[in-house]
């Protein structure tokens, strides 16, 4: 573990990761499961103290950090859960057919095996569940991959109280001293060296586009390419149908006057665009959500970086060709302030707008007024990849939309009906990814158990001797686990 950086010490940490991996890809699924049960009580045990050293980093209040631990040590805990039961590994195994004709069959057998050291960059938006023993850390220590942490600086101390809590988790349960390193060096040579480094295998980022889209370009020019499942957020946009705009307008409103603005807006699932067809209803919905907006008071942003992007992007947004400011916040912000903003534009100069798909990371959502729904389809078909999209709308005209909600899903990588996108559950069926931008690989989730599936590659065994095959793939099926055995799933 190290304060501050230099090359030396990133090829130091590789090195040390590499050879800590070499014993942590053996270690039994029931004793990484031990591992990852030991770091959610030791972030438990830093009890309120830890809380603390977030709010004064973050600006973020006691009751969301709360519960963003408690997000956290559920998802060290459903990973350790995952990896004792070890089904996950995806047995297959096709035993040998020597009397085949023409050509006898091999005995072969394959499982998901670990990748190697992977390098994960702390977000700074979730100083507990995406940063330090965070999803990607924990998906990847489940996998078996050792961990380099690159601290986010905007929360270095959060960062080092959660380091030393799987230190002692590491110490605790005997794993490698060098399965999980901590590095602290705000710079962004030293994220390069770190995707750079010819022992890493993999990278795990949520954060900006330019950022994730950095480190992505990194990792394609080394001479061994490695992936970087980058999240880099989005729009999430809200399709509300006439429908639902006709009988729950006010209800809509109070539940999206929320969603825009909850945690100053700064979540990668945050609703920052909306759309409907042109009508009364819609006007009067828009005059509801803008009402409730303006008294949300302004809220202290994460960092001054990022309150300065806000404002930046708003004004830039705000600027564009038709667009028009429906309500801010009526408070004044103070400085590092983000004001609850909503803004309206019609179809025709939102489809002729490419900065209108851009992101405006905080409490700023713009809704889309369409006069017909073939705009409406135009609109959709603007649009780049998402995490989320949504519909609100009511049963019978959801099915007179199903081939509008269809094209909606080939831009997303979860839809959701009649709900917000904020809020995003933590289950074995939940995907947070989408196309491009949104992620660099739209087949991945960070979010849920299946996160795991980043830091792992399938490897085959053909004929091995049953004593040189991993507990896994044995005949005898020591572990017990769901195997897929001549094309027959049991155990
Ligand atoms: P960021 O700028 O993307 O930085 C995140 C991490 O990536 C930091 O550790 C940073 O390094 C590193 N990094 C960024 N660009 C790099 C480069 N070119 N080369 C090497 N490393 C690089 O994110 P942020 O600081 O959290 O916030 C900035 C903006 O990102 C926000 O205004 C917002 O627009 C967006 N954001 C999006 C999400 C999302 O949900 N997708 C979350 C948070 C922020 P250093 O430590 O050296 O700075």
């Amino acid at each position: 573990m190290s304060k501050e950086t230099s090359s030396t010490s990133i090829d130091t940490a590789l090195q040390q990761s590499q050879e800590a991996f070499l014993v942590y890809r053996r270690v039994s699924g029931a004793k990484k499961a031990d591992f990852l049960e030991a770091i959610a009580v030791e972030i438990e045990a830093l009890g309120i103290r830890l809380l603390q050293q977030a709010m004064e980093e973050t600006n973020l209040p006691e009751a969301r950090l709360a519960g963003e631990r408690a997000r956290t040590c559920n998802q060290l805990r459903q990973f350790s859960t995952l990896v004792k039961e070890g089904s996950w590994v995806d047995a297959r195994i096709d035993t040998a057919i020597p009397d085949r004709a023409p050509l006898p069959r091999p005995d072969l057998r394959k499982m998901m095996v670990p990748l190697g050291p992977v390098v994960v960059f702390g977000a700074s938006n979730f100083p507990f569940a995406y940063s330090t023993a965070g999803v990607d850390t924990a998906s990847a220590l489940a996998a078996g991959c050792t961990v380099v942490l690159k601290a986010h600086p905007a929360h270095p101390k959060t960062s080092e109280m959660v380091a030393d809590a799987i230190s002692k988790a590491i110490a605790k349960t005997g794993m490698h001293v060098h399965t999980f390193q901590h590095v602290q060096d705000s710079s962004f040579e030293s994220g390069k060296a770190l995707v750079q480094h010819p022992l890493t295998k993999a990278v795990g980022f949520t954060g900006s586009f330019s950022g994730g889209m950095a480190l992505y370009h990194y990792a394609v020019q080394r001479p061994d390419p490695i992936p970087v499942f980058s999240e880099m957020g989005s729009i999430n946009p809200v399709f509300i149908l006439p429908g639902a705009l006709k009988v729950r307008r006010e209800k809509v409103a109070d539940m999206y006057a929320a969603s825009i603005t909850q945690s100053v807006g700064q979540f990668c699932t945050n609703p920052g665009l909306m759309m409907g067809l042109q009508s009364p209803a819609l006007d009067q919905f828009t005059q509801q959500l803008g009402d409730k907006m303006k008294n949300i008071a302004p809220g202290t942003m994460l960092h001054p970086g990022i309150a300065s992007n806000f404002k930046k992007n708003r004004e830039k947004a705000l600027a564009q060709k038709g667009v028009s400011l429906v309500a801010e916040s009526i408070e004044k912000p103070k400085e590092n302030q983000g004001t609850s903003t909503l803004s309206t534009v019609n179809a025709s100069d939102f489809l002729n707008d490419p900065v209108l798909v851009e992101e405006v990371f905080g409490p700023y959502s713009l809704l889309v007024k369409a006069s017909t729904i073939e705009e409406l389809t135009a609109a959709v078909n603007k649009l780049p990849g998402q995490l989320t999209a949504t519909i609100i709308g009511e049963e019978d005209e959801l099915i007179h939309y199903a081939e509008f909600i269809q094209l909606v899903m080939e831009k997303a990588g979860r839809v959701i009906i009649n709900g917000v996108p904020t809020g995003v559950e933590v289950c074995p069926s939940m995907h947070h990814g989408g196309p491009f931008p949104s992620t660099t690989d739209s087949r991945f989730t960070s979010v849920g158990t299946d996160a795991i599936k980043r830091f792992v590659r399938p490897v085959s065994f053909q004929n091995f001797p049953e004593a040189l095959l991993p507990a896994e793939l044995k005949q005898s099926n020591p572990l017990g686990i769901w195997r897929l055995v001549n094309s027959e799933l049991k155990k």
